[in-house]
C-alpha cells in the first residue's frame, strides 16, 4: 500500500484515511465476509472456472485498493474495473495480477495502458483499428454483443475479429459477452438469454475452427447464479461478492451461503423534544402529533445516502430499535423520530445499514424502498464516509 497509512485502533478497527475516524459516520468492511463470499461463489462455477473480482466504482463503494488488496493476499489475481484510471489507481496501490477495463478507453491513452500492464476491452471494430494503430504492445480482450446492443463486435464480424487476432501488437487475453436479462426467471427472458449464449459460442466455436483457442466469459453475478454450468474460463463477480444482490425481492436459481461485506453507521449528535403541531426540517413535510423526541444523525445525502428516503420511507437502527426517518434527509444531517425509546443519547450508533442486536436493514431493503439497486446505491456512498476495515 502506497500512500495508505493503517493504524489499529480499538475493536481492531483499522483506519485507511488519516485521522479519520467513527466520529461522524462511516463505512464497515468486513473482510472476513468477503474472502467467504469469493470461496462460496467460487464452489458453484465449474473448477476450470476463475473468478474476476469486479472492483469497478470504487469496488460498489467498499474502497477499491483495500478490496482489491484483501483479495490479492487470498489469492485473486483476476480483475475488472470500468475505466482506466481506476487500473492505474489499482497499480499504484501496488495490485498484481490481470486488470480488465470493461469501458472503452481512448486509444491516445495506449501509453497508460501499456505503462501499468493494463487489459483492454475491444468495443467495435473502429476501436479495433485505432488501438491495432497505436503500434504499442498492447494486452486486449474482445467484447462481442450478443443482444445487450451497448459495446462489443456482432459474433458475425468474424473478419474484423480476427483482424485483432491478426495484429501484431495485440495481444488477446480473452473474448467476452454480457449477459442483459440474466437476473430475470421469466420464461421469455431465460429464452433470450439462452440465445445470447447460444451466439457467443458459435462464435467461440467459428474461432476454433481458426485454430483460435482463447479464455472466454459470460456471466456476471446472476448469469452465475441462473446460469452456472456454463463452460467458462472467468466469471465476471461484482455484486454477489459483495454478499448481496442488486434487490431483496430477487430469486435466484442457486443461493450460496454469501453474507453482506458493508454497514453504514452514524451518531446521535444531539436528542430533544419537540412540542405538539411544530414542523421538523426543511419544507415543514413532518408536523408532529403530540409532543415527539427527535435525534439529529450525522449523515445525509451528502454521503450518498438517498434523499428520496425522507419521510418515514427509510429507518435507522439506534440501541437496537428501528426508528423512522422524520421529514426530509438534509445534505449532511437527517432526523428521526425516536419517542418511546428510552436511552438514547449523544454518540449514540445509528445504523442505516447493518445489523444492530437483533435488528436488521439490508442494502437491499434500502435500495427497494429508494427505488434504486443495491449495486448503485452502494457505490454512491460518498467519499466523506471512512472505510474501517474489520
Ligand atoms: C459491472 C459488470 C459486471 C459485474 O456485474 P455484477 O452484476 O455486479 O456481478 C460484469 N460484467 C460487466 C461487463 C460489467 O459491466
Amino acid at each position: 500500500m502506497l500512500s495508505t497509512k493503517i493504524i489499529s485502533e480499538e475493536n481492531n478497527y483499522h483506519i485507511i484515511d488519516r485521522k479519520e475516524s467513527k466520529d461522524r459516520a462511516w463505512i464497515s468492511i468486513n473482510s472476513e465476509n468477503l474472502l467467504n463470499n469469493v470461496r462460496e461463489l467460487q464452489k458453484i462455477m465449474p473448477l476450470s472456472c476463475k473468478l474476476m473480482a469486479v472492483v469497478k466504482a470504487n469496488a460498489y463503494g467498499h474502497g477499491s485498493a483495500m478490496t482489491a488488496s484483501l483479495l490479492n493476499k487470498a489469492g485473486i489475481f483476476c480483475f475488472a474495473v470500468a475505466t482506466l484510471q481506476e487500473g492505474i489507481e489499482l497499480r499504484l496501490q501496488g495490485i498484481k495480477g490481470e486488470i480488465l477495463i470493461l469501458g472503452y478507453t481512448s486509444p491516445s491513452l495506449a501509453n497508460e495502458l501499456y505503462e501499468f500492464q493494463l487489459t483492454q476491452t475491444v468495443i467495435d471494430s473502429a476501436h479495433g483499428r485505432a488501438l491495432i494503430e497505436t503500434a504499442l504492445p498492447l494486452k486486449v480482450q474482445i467484447k462481442i454483443d450478443t443482444g445487450m446492443h451497448r459495446l462489443g463486435y456482432a459474433p458475425e464480424d468474424i473478419d474484423n475479429i480476427m483482424s485483432i487476432f491478426k495484429a501484431s501488437n495485440l495481444r488477446v487475453m480473452g473474448v467476452f459477452t454480457h449477459l442483459c436479462v440474466a437476473d430475470s426467471l421469466e420464461k421469455e427472458d431465460i429464452a433470450f438469454s439462452k440465445r445470447q449464449i447460444d451466439r457467443f459460442y458459435r462464435l467461440v466455436k467459428e474461432l476454433t475452427l481458426r485454430k483460435i483457442q482463447v479464455p472466454v466469459h459470460i456471466q456476471s453475478t446472476y448469469g452465475l447464479l441462473n446460469y452456472n454450468k456454463l463452460s467458462c474460463d472467468y466469471a465476471r463477480i461484482g455484486i454477489g461478492m459483495y454478499g448481496t444482490l442488486s434487490s431483496a425481492r430477487d430469486k435466484t436459481i442457486l443461493q450460496p451461503a454469501i453474507s453482506p461485506v458493508l454497514s453504514l453507521h452514524s451518531r446521535v449528535a444531539l436528542v430533544r423534544k419537540v412540542e405538539n403541531d411544530e414542523s421538523i426540517g426543511y419544507g415543514r413535510t413532518y408536523i408532529t402529533e403530540g409532543e415527539r423526541t427527535v435525534a439529529v444523525i450525522t449523515i445525509g445525502y451528502g454521503d450518498g445516502y438517498p434523499r428520496n428516503l425522507s419521510e418515514g420511507r427509510g429507518q435507522v437502527i439506534i440501541k437496537g430499535v428501528k426508528v423512522p426517518i422524520a421529514g426530509r434527509i438534509c445534505m449532511d444531517q437527517l432526523i428521526v423520530d425516536i419517542t418511546g425509546v428510552e436511552g438514547i443519547h449523544i454518540g449514540d450508533i445509528a445504523t442505516l445499514i447493518g445489523t444492530e442486536a437483533e435488528e436488521t436493514i439490508s442494502a437491499g431493503e434500502v435500495a427497494d424502498e429508494a427505488e434504486t439497486i443495491t449495486n448503485e446505491l452502494l457505490c454512491r456512498l460518498g467519499n466523506r464516509l471512512p472505510r474501517m476495515y474489520v
